[in-house]
């Protein structure tokens, strides 16, 4: 990928996993997850905001706001920015809520609670936004496993135990 040689899989000296390195100039070809950024929108009345995904993967399902993060800004930001995207909401006073890993895709997700400003509508990548009190949240039909995990903490922590499955 470098200098046009193959690339071999080794352990690289000093290192302790497998990688993808170049035996002719030593470039080794890294394979990094991506972060992802979301909030879990909260209103006065103790209701969540989620959005019904309207593109592909999991097209249909519901999740709260969230996207790949861009280089030039900070989690928080792009947080913020992906809400407004999705779901034409302001948020403020973000805290976080935890990270989340999907190794196989290479994807990890921090999520952020959030106070809800003002109204939400559909808006890009989703068909229709709903507010859910904790017992309310569409469990089976939520779209990544990252989804119900930031969901079930989100819960608990105001006193619901949601279900296992
Ligand atoms: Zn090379």
């Amino acid at each position: 990928m470098h200098c046009g040689d193959q690339l071999s899989a080794l352990i690289p000296e000093g290192d302790t996993r497998e990688r993808l390195v170049c035996r002719e100039c030593g470039f080794v070809h890294y394979l990094n997850p991506r972060p992802v950024a979301g909030t879990i929108p909260e209103r006065d009345d103790g209701r969540l905001l989620l959005v019904r995904r309207s593109i592909e993967p999991r097209a249909g399902t519901w999740v709260f706001p969230g996207g790949y993060m861009d280089v030039d800004e900070t989690a928080e930001e792009a947080a913020i920015r992906e809400t407004l995207e999705e779901a034409c909401l302001a948020v403020a006073d973000l805290s976080l809520l935890g990270v989340y890993t999907r190794p196989g895709p290479g994807v990890v997700v921090v999520v952020f609670e959030a106070r809800a400003v003002g109204e939400a509508q559909a808006g890009d990548e989703t068909s229709e936004v709903g507010w859910f009190r904790p017992e309310e949240v569409p469990w089976p039909e939520l779209a990544f496993d990252t989804t119900m995990w930031a969901l079930r903490d989100w819960a608990r922590r105001r006193g619901f135990e949601p279900p296992l499955e």
